[in-house]
């Protein structure tokens, strides 16, 4: 066995767990070769945050094995940790990896020989750190920093998956952002389950992960990948604000707009806190990028209820709007509430909030014009033109200069 194939069908902190494994096997001497193509080795690594992600996960299983059916497959991630059984059953399938024994990924998938196929064990026992972050984009770099989930909001499966809130200590963290700088990356994007509840299981706190960072030599620009909206404190924004490497720009879930909703998904404000805590941002940071998770057709969400979500999403104009159907999780306690939401009205709550979206994202890019910014440039040349997101994210394209790649420019919007 020499050539294996890597492919991650979920989030960042997925995509950081499965470039450490590539850096694994590379050790080991493999090769790394497309999934898209034969390999001796498939490493899947899965998501199961909705339905629709556990199908796409078994129908990628299922092409995999077509196209080289003497393959191993080996699979983790949410999926493996939730539907060992179901996906151990499936042609090819060498071994399940769950998150107890992502540290032997490498050992099982190249063992002569298995007295088993499923290595997971049940969450809720002593669930140990899997270590992480990525080297395999070229332009930023994804550095793992927590894991796990302690807060249980009725929708989701996540912890579940994942286990208890979790992280590695701030000094394992520092000499991981070091190894990333080392190879030459500017810009790094902290990322996690619940990324602020960071120092669970250490003691320390998500504030001083990030002033330690902030000192790493040789990374510029530091990007928060997610954060719950308790998490962010007026003390870290004041901080950030203060001049820091960290960017003004904030990915926080929000999930509703109608605090009645708000309370039966278990989330922990209300969206009084919340709009206080975007215009707190706003009166500390100018140009703030906000992205903001929104799950539409939550059960019991009427007409009235989604109209109280636009009207306040039109209040707090974020520039930009994640939006997720809601998806009937089973285990969860949302999924046998009354009230369901068809699926015909979930699309056209989604439809309307991505016309909003549209005109937010245009409105802040709008507001935008003429400022002068600071862009690190990509290396991807489509038709002649390269890419690049500005400190406050939002993507800039120019004529493609091979001296630009990976270099932060100064530019005029
Ligand atoms: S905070 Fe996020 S990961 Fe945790 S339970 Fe809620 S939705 Fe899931």
């Amino acid at each position: 066995m020499k050539t294996v194939a890597f492919s991650t069908l979920g989030c960042k902190l997925s995509f950081a767990e499965t470039s450490t494994f590539e850096r694994e096997f590379l050790e080991a001497g493999f090769t790394v070769v497309p999934s898209t193509g034969p390999a001796d080795i498939y490493v899947v690594n899965t998501c199961s945050v909705t339905a629709m992600a556990d199908k796409k996960g078994r129908n990628f299983i299922g092409r995999l094995h077509r196209l080289s059916p003497e393959a191993r497959i080996v699979v983790t991630g949410c999926q493996a940790q939730l539907k060992a059984g179901q996906l151990a059953d499936m042609e090819g399938v060498w071994a399940v990896v769950g998150s107890e024994y992502k540290g032997e990924l490498l050992k099982i998938a190249t063992a002569p020989q298995l007295d088993r196929k499923v290595f997971v064990e049940p969450i809720g026992q002593s669930l140990k750190y899997f270590p992480a972050f990525s080297t395999t984009e070229r332009t930023r770099a994804f550095l793992k920093v927590q894991d796990g989930c302690d807060y249980h909001c009725t929708y989701c499966t996540v912890p579940l998956a994942r286990g208890d809130s979790r992280n590695a200590p701030i000094a394992t963290v520092v000499s991981q952002a070091k190894e990333i700088a080392a190879v030459g990356f500017k810009e790094v994007v902290i990322t996690g389950v619940n990324t602020g509840d960071f120092g669970k299981s250490t003691g320390e706190s998500f504030f001083d992960l990030i002033k330690a960072l902030n000192d790493v030599e040789g990374i510029e620009r530091w990007r928060i990948s997610s954060i719950e909206p308790n998490l962010l404190t007026e003390e870290i924004i004041d901080w950030i604000a203060a001049g820091t490497k960290f960017l003004p720009h904030f990915h926080i879930p929000l999930q509703s707009g109608c605090d009645r909703i708000l309370a039966a998904m278990h989330r922990r404000y209300n969206t009084d806190f919340f709009r206080r805590r975007i215009e707190y941002v706003r009166s500390r940071m100018d140009n703030v990028f906000f992205g903001i998770d929104v799950i539409v057709g939550f059960p019991g969400e009427t007409k009235e209820d989604f109209d109280t979500t636009y009207r306040f999403l039109e209040q707090i104009r974020p520039a930009f709007i994640h939006i997720f159907p809601y998806s009937r999780r089973a285990s969860t306690p949302a999924a046998d509430m009354p009230g369901q939401v068809s699926e015909q009205e979930k699309k056209a709550r989604v439809q309307a909030l991505e016309q909003l979206c549209e005109e937010l994202h245009g409105e802040f890019c709008e507001a935008n014009r003429g400022r002068r910014e600071q862009v690190l440039f990509e290396s991807t040349n489509k038709d002649g033109k390269m890419f690049g997101y500005s400190r406050n994210y939002i993507k800039v394209e120019r004529d493609f200069d091979p001296s630009l790649v990976g270099q932060i420019v100064d530019v005029i919007l």
